[in-house]
């Protein structure tokens, strides 16, 4: 009954908020990463970004004060496209693949990188408070905190796609463990995990080494952020991810259902 309800409901927010041509044309004009995604792809891409939009607010961090930052609708597009890329294969239906992304209500735009404060004990048990500027942050069962400056930015300039970055954070917490890793059982885990641990194992070396790492060396910091910066690969530079860990790609792809490459769904 609950399910029927939320179908009505989101069939009422897809024909009563679609996003008008204008605004999701000028968007994807933005994510050249998305310029090969057929059309197919990029229908389901549009379906899902409607309901995103309608069920998470997209809020502004900085309401007054001389740093204010006004969210306009082509800001909310463009954070709900890149999001929804995570879940773009996911799911036979859109209510199916928007599973994914249940639990929390808000994004909360920054015009800038934001303080993250957190205590950390020293070697001597002594503890200090922290404050870090951050560009982004993932909560678990809460917002997801984007810098807009970083995510206007895009990936071209930085190399880096916040949004599918911290999108990716809420795909691992998704089974209640912060370990890198999305939900998956049994046999299919023990693989995924494997091959992600080998990239992971091979990228710290190298990382270690001093090597010039085509990829961001911020991934050595933790198998999660791994996870997170492989997503980013995966979709804005997925030859890439694919040219230097192959094994680790298929379980990306075979987890996602997207052949970023050929920008398309995998069936099935
Ligand atoms: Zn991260």
């Amino acid at each position: 009954m609950f399910d029927w309800l939320k179908t009505k409901r989101r069939e009422r927010a897809l024909a009563s908020h679609s996003i008008p041509d204008d605004e999701w044309t000028s968007a994807l004009h933005e994510l050249p990463f998305l310029d090969h995604y057929d059309d197919t792809a990029l229908a389901r891409l549009r379906e899902l970004t409607t309901p995103f939009l309608v069920e998470k607010n997209i809020v502004t961090g900085a309401e007054d004060g001389a740093h204010a930052l006004e969210v306009t609708p082509h800001m909310r597009v463009l954070i709900a496209v890149q999001a929804c890329l995570l879940i773009l294969g996911r799911g036979d239906t859109v209510m199916a693949a928007m599973r994914d992304f249940e639990g929390w209500d808000n994004v909360v735009v920054h015009p800038g990188d934001f303080p993250r404060s957190y205590d950390y004990e020293d070697e001597a048990g002594v503890v200090h408070q922290l404050d870090e500027p951050i560009a982004g942050e993932s909560w678990y069962n809460g917002p997801v905190l984007l810098s807009w400056p970083a995510v206007e930015a895009g990936y071209d300039e930085t190399g880096m796609a916040l949004v599918i970055h911290e999108f990716a954070h809420k795909i691992d917490m998704l089974d209640g463990e912060v370990d890198g890793l999305p939900p998956l059982a049994g046999a299919a885990r023990k693989v995924f995990a494997e091959a992600q641990q080998a990239a992971y194992d091979d990228f710290c070396r190298r990382v270690d080494a001093d090597e010039d790492t085509a990829i961001d060396p911020y991934a050595a910091e933790h198998i999660d952020e791994f996870f997170a910066v492989s997503c980013e690969v995966f979709f804005a530079e997925p030859e890439l991810l694919r040219e230097e860990y192959p094994a680790y790609y298929e379980q990306l792809q075979s987890w996602f259902r997207v052949d970023p490459i050929a920008g398309r769904l995998i069936a099935g």
